[in-house]
């Protein structure tokens, strides 16, 4: 990890990420009224009420005012205008690593100000001082060399198709003109193996040719999109799209709808400046699909579910509970909220990274020791998440589910370590695709 340690680098730091100034970025520092709307509904500030969506943003504004206003740059702090020293980034860090990027100010702001985007802007700054929380960096850094390949990772790769073996008669991996190419990362191997291999048994069932990618494609692709580094983002984007267009893959279909989702289907061609190669898709929204058009082989399920918003699959990718779908294989429930207006379960961004649980399941695959790299920053930050995710879990309570469904690895994670600290009765919380194998006819 580098730290660049003159002021002077600081300020080259600011003009390299000034690349991705737009317009809309330009619109999120300039025009927040400070009216407060957006706090109630931010997971940060339910568990400290410093750090609220427009402070969390306020820090990237203060750089911005230094390096883009002149006359704020002439008045300094009188200006609220501060330059990027290390020990002003590390109490921008206080703030910015308390956001999970979730957007849900951003639904509620009638200004249109996201802070989640604010947060990542200043995280991409601190991260030109070496200041991410290193287990976050290191695994940002084997991502983007393509050292998360150990022998290790190859043995789980090969003992997950061995698996997989017991439920599809052939098993594809690198095949041409298939129709889905699934973009297998480390965090779906470690975290998310059922899901994925649920997810295969019922495109087998519905008849979608697929095929995996020749390795793992990054440990939980773009890392750059939870550090702020830009210039990873695009790459780890690029590789994906180039293998789905070299196999002439019909869609990218996502498992884990982490970051990943919108990073693919957003944000990526525009970071990445490459076209994209084919659709790219959500299983939630494939299976809903199919559930819709009544073309989905289940039997009807009874379980009392509540959906989970993922929020970069609902707020950062558009895509809805499925409603047709949840009719079909179980008994869902009412939320409180919907939607939009879901709370995070504090998985977000970096926050599941910091986990002790997380960085020792990762570490023994990697070859790595990301427990020992876990500071007393980091552990404070998951600890804080934690919060975020009990918070969230009273909320799902209330409605006395049977099981949890979502579609992320990390709300899983999250929601199940926040049901074992507040729950004495026993809830499961299953991707979605889970339920669906489960009731495949
Ligand atoms: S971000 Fe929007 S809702 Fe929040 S304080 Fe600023 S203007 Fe108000
Ligand atoms: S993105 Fe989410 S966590 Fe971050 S400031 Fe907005 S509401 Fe709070």
């Amino acid at each position: 990890m580098m730290a660049l340690e003159s002021r002077k680098d600081l300020d080259k730091a600011f003009w390299r990420l000034s690349k991705y100034i737009e317009s809309n970025i330009i619109h999120y520092v300039e025009n927040c009224i400070s009216c407060g709307i957006c706090y109630e509904i931010c997971p940060a500030f339910h568990i400290d009420k410093r750090y609220a969506p427009a402070p969390i943003g306020e820090w990237f504004r203060r750089f911005y005012r230094r390096y883009m206003n002149p006359i704020a740059r002439a008045l300094g702090k009188l200006a609220h205008a501060y330059p990027l020293t290390r020990e002003n980034l590390l109490k921008a860090r206080e703030y910015a690593y308390r956001c999970t990027n979730c957007a849900a100010c951003y639904m509620v702001c009638a200004a249109g100000i996201d802070s989640g985007t604010l947060a990542l802007m200043c995280k991409a700054l601190i991260d030109s001082a070496g200041l991410t929380p290193q287990a976050v960096k290191v695994l940002e850094e084997l991502e983007a060399t393509r050292k998360y390949i150990t022998p290790k990772v190859e043995e789980l790769y090969a003992k997950f198709q061995e698996e997989l073996k017991k439920y599809v008669p052939e098993v594809s991996v690198g095949e041409r003109d298939r129709t889905a190419y699934i973009p297998v990362s480390i965090v779906d191997l470690v975290f998310g193996k059922d899901a994925l291999i649920s997810t295969i048994r019922v495109l087998e069932k519905i008849g979608i040719t697929w095929t995996l990618p020749r390795e793992p494609v990054g440990i939980r692709p773009p890392m750059g999109y939870v550090t702020g580094n830009f210039a990873e983002f695009a790459s780890l984007v690029r590789r994906i799209y180039l293998e789905a267009k070299e196999l002439n893959a019909k869609m990218i279909l996502v498992v884990d709808c982490g970051y990943t989702y919108p990073a693919l289907r957003f944000e990526g061609p525009y970071i990445a400046e490459i076209e994209q190669p084919c659709k790219i898709m959500s299983v939630v929204e494939l299976f809903e699909d199919y559930a819709e058009r009544g073309l989905l082989p289940v039997r009807e399920g009874h379980d009392a579910a509540i959906w989970h918003d993922p929020c970069m699959l609902m707020r950062r990718g558009g895509v809805e509970m499925p409603h047709a779908l949840l009719e079909r294989i179980a008994t869902p429930l009412k939320p409180k909220w919907k939607g939009r207006y879901v709370r995070c379960c504090g998985g977000g961004s970096h926050m599941f990274f910091l986990h002790e649980e997380v960085a020792k399941a990762l570490s023994e695959v990697l070859e790595i020791d990301l427990v020992r790299m876990l500071d007393s920053f980091s552990r404070e930050i998951a600890e804080f998440s934690l919060k975020m995710a009990e918070h969230r879990v009273e909320e799902l309570l209330t409605k006395m589910p049977r099981v949890i469904v979502t579609a992320c690895h990390s709300c899983v994670f999250m929601l199940r370590k926040a049901l074992e600290k507040v729950s004495t009765v026993r809830i499961d919380v299953k991707h979605v695709s889970e339920l669906v194998a489960k009731q495949l006819m």
